[in-house]
């Protein structure tokens, strides 16, 4: 498989890092996950915008403009022997010598992109749903900023597997937050609600092409704080993400959410987004 690293694209199994690397160290660096169906990056745009975001956030330099950001993507993909990928964009604020907390005089990010086969959600997930568990958000103030210091993430994803479930339901104050990887939809008496972007979560590319799908398709919404009683109470549930893209949460914590089974909302949303997906691919 072919990757790329500090301008060169080389087999991934010959690419390493200095183990001095502030992200190996400190977790200093910002990253992306791009789907790319039948070589097309979905929402490249996007992506790339949320990453530059990611970068000021961290006060990383971005290494690249925009133009040269899609031209490693795209060339990153052509080389890769399956049709649908995951691409992984990786800046972290490079090595330093001795560790300091504080930034190098002058740093030299390392830029790292690889892609990994993509498989969409197993139809019998989007028939069944999945199962989800909650959680207090134990994360930092600053989960708007895509950074790859993941390690509440981990703990907290964790939580699912070990329950043997697909995802953990974040609360913060107890209100509804996002999920361990994904965001969150509740819908309530034919609404669409969502919780408001704000500095305690990740406003994915999905959540916002889902709210422009139901602005499309004339779905009501509402972006609002939502609380815990409300989403338990919930007539259906979803989570969102590129690789997930949307599923159902059709129980939490061992409670039925609405009568247990994908609603019709869900089914609905579920089928623009397939629709819009392939009028891009085809366009
Ligand atoms: N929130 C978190 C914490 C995530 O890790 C992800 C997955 N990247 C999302 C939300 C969903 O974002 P997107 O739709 O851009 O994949």
């Amino acid at each position: 498989l072919i990757a790329y690293l500090n301008g060169a694209f080389a087999p991934l199994a010959t690419l390493q890092v200095p183990v001095l690397d502030r992200g190996f160290l400190f977790g200093d660096g910002v990253y992306e996950v791009i789907p790319v169906y039948s070589r097309r990056p979905f929402r490249l745009l996007e992506h790339i915008r949320r990453l530059g975001r990611s970068l000021a956030a961290a006060r990383i330099d971005d290494p690249h403009n925009e133009a040269q950001w899609l031209d490693l993507v795209h060339k990153l993909v052509a080389q890769q022997p399956f049709e649908d990928q995951s691409v992984y964009l990786q800046v972290t604020r490079g090595p330093a010598y001795p560790r300091n907390h504080v930034f190098p005089n002058v740093a030299q990010p390392t830029v790292f992109a690889y892609a990994d086969p993509l498989l969409p959600p197993a139809p019998a997930l989007v028939q069944q749903g999945v199962s989800a568990v909650s959680a207090d958000d134990i994360r930092w103030l600053r989960c708007n900023v895509k950074a790859t210091s993941l390690l509440a993430n981990v703990l907290l994803r964790q939580m699912a597997a070990d329950a043997g479930v697909t995802e953990t339901v974040l609360f913060r104050d107890g209100l509804l937050i996002e999920g361990s990887a994904s965001n969150i939809f509740v819908v309530k008496e034919g609404q669409l609600l969502a919780p408001p972007p704000s500095h305690l979560m990740l406003t994915g590319i999905t959540y916002d092409l889902v709210l422009e799908l139901a602005a499309t398709h004339r779905i009501a919404y509402q972006q609002r704080a939502i609380t815990a009683a409300e989403v338990r109470a919930a007539d259906e549930l979803w989570l969102s993400s590129s690789s997930k893209e949307l599923l159902a949460i059709t129980e939490l914590d061992d409670l039925k959410i609405g009568n247990g089974q994908p609603g019709p909302l869900y089914r609905a949303m579920y089928q623009h987004y397939l629709d819009f997906k392939r009028d891009v691919m085809r366009a």
